[in-house]
């Protein structure tokens, strides 16, 4: 591309042709029409004609791109025009053979191909990829002018009482009038630059087309007289076409451009709104008028007009899905699109039993690129890590931009022995070789990873999320650039584990209360399984149940053993014990399950209870469990407040709280486990 723009004179050079032009159209009207004027008429024409042809056969042979070819055709489309139009005034005027088709209208044919084939080539060099949105709007504008011309140009010729050849003749010009309309429609509704050259080109184009129609309508009705007005359209297209290829930005008419997002503005709309109401409107004619021989003609333009419309909704749905799916920057998924895939994945996993892995890679120091480079060098680094990351995933992996610098992966199937060397694939991939951040600037970039799993590491999506994003932060304190993998309650340190059991003891004996966490551990493990959750599922709840009070350790003994009512106060520091529990659970490695139930044994089914509030189902099953077995051995034992309850007391007070304080299923499982001699007491000793 010549960076100092076109030359001077260069540039201008259309419009001298231009000017010349309409000159040589008034010279062709002054002239007289008798004796020697008619010869000076016809050369007058045809020179005027040929000129475009020579104009844009030598402009385009002598470009060496994409241009040249579209370009090429249309200078021969013009070629055969012009040759075209002095055979018919050499015939017409100066041989007086005025007989029809004559060989001129076999060159005036024979120039459609050429121009059709021309735009075709147009439309795809401005649009490369597929823009079926622009074809789909050009198609409605095609059909209803396809209708239009077979009721009021096509059928009236075809019906008229003539000779075959001549009826192919005269057909034959509307019918390729349509064919050029429509690419021309095409070429005009998709995207790409619009210069000078394109809307000279474009003038053209309508300029044939009305003046090939109104011909069409003069012939019919038998007005039409060699050398009126639409000689100077015709002439005027010709001339169009000869300054377009003149034009300094007629290289810019094939060049490609991206396909524009959203191509349906109002004007767009309007348009095919309207375009798609003149079928209709056209049977309302047929019935004013008492002539119904085109309704089927209309009926069919209305069938393919309505599959156009739904095909075009069809495309326009399918377009939105796509871009809310779609990270613009990265071609990635969105994270709209893995949140909402991770539970489905989930779910398919539980059911078969089977397992689903998440990773979290988060570029390591990425702000430093940005500070150092710009954002549009980050932009680049990220894109191209993005890259690595989709090639490192393998077919059915979700790949996602979870976050700015942040991605995230999901693996269907994978389990705990396949995190980490998943992981070393996505760090290593990342950090294989530099990253071109600008064309000279070629940068290193790592990640860190976190890996998690459903269900060693979390029992439903948001706790496999929180595990690998732990694992994550845990990586990123490490010193980065480095996988860790999520841990599960089994890998923790039994030294840790026994701690906490002894805080909870501790608590038991605070509360006079000894022995009664193991019992609700007992009681909750049973439960679960009567509940028909696995022996890993239980032992979550068995743990949850056994450390559930575990938080009271900070409450001071003189409130625990209060034998009075407590004060506001006194009962805020009480209702933090579930809060605490959570946070000295959540210290043990793979935890979070166990310490999230602690922390909702509190919370009641209808919503009333505390930290959280939380209500029916949004509690966590193993709390609503610890809820029931927690109050059962507390009515059973006697409080430095109150005498403990009898069995039937209990019973009683538990039934009443079906469905309020306590999960109804919960109540009438426990009660007829009780009932059943399989709950045991409260202060049982383990043996
Ligand atoms: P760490 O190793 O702790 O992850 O350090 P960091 O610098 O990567 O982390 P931090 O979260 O402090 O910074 C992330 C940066 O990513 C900040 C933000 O400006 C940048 N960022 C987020 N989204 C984009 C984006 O789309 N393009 C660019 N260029 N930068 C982004
Ligand atoms: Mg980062
Ligand atoms: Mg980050």
């Amino acid at each position: 591309m010549n960076v100092h723009g076109p030359h001077p004179v260069a540039g201008r050079a259309w419009l001298g042709y231009l000017g010349a032009g309409l000159v040589a159209i008034a010279v062709y009207y002054a002239i007289p029409r008798e004796g020697l004027g008619v010869g000076a008429r016809v050369v007058m024409y045809c020179l005027t004609s040929a000129s475009a042809a020579v104009v844009v056969v030598s402009v385009a042979l002598r470009r060496r791109d994409g241009a040249r070819l579209p370009w090429l055709l249309l200078g021969l489309g013009q070629v055969v025009y012009s040759i075209a139009d002095s055979t018919f005034y050499v015939l017409h005027y100066l041989l007086d053979r005025t007989g029809y088709p004559s060989p001129a209208d076999a060159f005036y044919l024979g120039h459609y191909p050429l121009t059709v084939a021309a735009l075709l080539l147009f439309v795809r060099r401005r649009t490369p990829g597929r823009d079926l949105p622009s074809a789909l709007d050009a198609s409605v504008l095609a059909v209803v002018a396809a209708m239009l011309s077979w009721l009021y140009l096509i059928g009236p010729r075809a019906r008229l009482d003539q000779p075959v050849v001549v009826t192919i003749a005269t057909v034959a010009y509307p019918v390729m009038d349509l064919a050029m309309l429509a690419v021309a429609i095409r070429l005009f509704m998709g995207s790409g630059k619009r210069p000078g050259a394109f809307v000279l080109l474009s003038a053209n184009l309508l300029a044939i087309l009305t003046a090939d129609t109104l011909y069409v309508l003069q012939q019919l009705n038998g007005t039409f007289q060699a050398g009126n007005y639409l000689d100077a359209i015709w002439l005027g297209g010709n001339l169009a076409l000869g300054a377009a290829a003149l034009h300094p930005a007629m290289g810019a008419v094939a060049e490609p451009t991206a396909v524009r997002e959203n191509v349906l503005g109002p004007a767009r709309l309007a348009a095919l709104c309207a375009a798609a109401l003149v079928a209709p409107a056209m049977l309302v004619v047929q019935h004013a008028t008492g002539r119904f021989h085109d309704v089927p003609v209309i009926a069919a333009a209305c069938a393919t007009l309505f599959g156009l419309v739904i095909a075009r909704l069809a495309a326009l749905v399918a377009d939105q899905r796509r871009l809310a799916i779609t990270d613009a920057l990265t071609g990635l998924h969105t994270r709209r699109f893995f949140v909402a895939q991770l539970p489905i994945e989930v779910e398919r996993a539980r059911r078969s039993g089977g397992s689903v892995a998440v990773f979290i890679a988060d570029v390591d120091r990425f702000k430093s690129i940005n500070d150092g480079h710009g954002h549009p060098a980050g932009d680049r680094v990220l894109a191209e890590i993005a890259d690595r990351l989709r090639r490192a995933a393998r077919a059915g992996d979700v790949v996602a931009r979870y976050g700015g610098e942040e991605f995230a992966l999901l693996v269907p199937g994978a389990g705990p022995g396949e995190l980490t060397a998943i992981a070393q694939r996505l760090r290593d991939a990342v950090a294989d070789r530099p990253i071109a951040a600008t064309d000279t600037l070629w940068l290193p970039a790592t990640v860190s990873v976190g890996a998690a799993c459903y269900p060693e590491h979390g029992g439903d999506p948001a706790e496999v999320i929180a595990a690998a994003d732990r694992s994550l932060y845990a990586a990123k304190l490490a010193g980065r650039d480095r996988v860790v993998v999520g841990t599960t309650h089994a890998d923790c340190e039994p030294a840790m584990l026994d701690h906490l059991c002894r805080v909870a003891d501790q608590v038991d004996r605070k509360q006079r209360a000894p022995h009664s966490s193991r019992a609700v551990a007992r009681w909750t493990r049973l439960l679960a399984l009567e509940l028909g959750h696995d022996e890993r599922a239980a032992h979550i709840a068995e743990l949850a149940g056994r450390l559930h009070d575990i938080g009271k350790i900070v409450v001071p003994d003189a409130v625990l053993s209060k034998p009075s009512a407590l004060d506001p106060e006194e009962w805020r520091v009480v209702r933090q014990h579930a809060d605490h529990g959570f946070r000295l659970a959540d210290t043990l490695p793979g935890f979070f399950p166990v310490a999230q139930a602690i922390r909702q044994h509190h919370e009641r089914y209808d919503g009333s209870g505390y930290p959280q509030g939380l209500a029916g189902g949004a509690i966590r099953w193993e709390a609503r469990l610890i809820a029931v077995c927690d109050v059962w051995a507390a009515m059973l034992t006697e409080r430095p407040y109150r005498p403990a309850r009898t069995v039937d007391e209990a019973r009683r007070e538990l039934r009443a709280g079906r469905g309020t304080r306590y999960d109804p299923d919960v109540v009438d499982l426990f009660l007829d486990l009780h009932a059943g001699g399989r709950i045991d007491s409260p202060g049982r000793v383990p043996g």
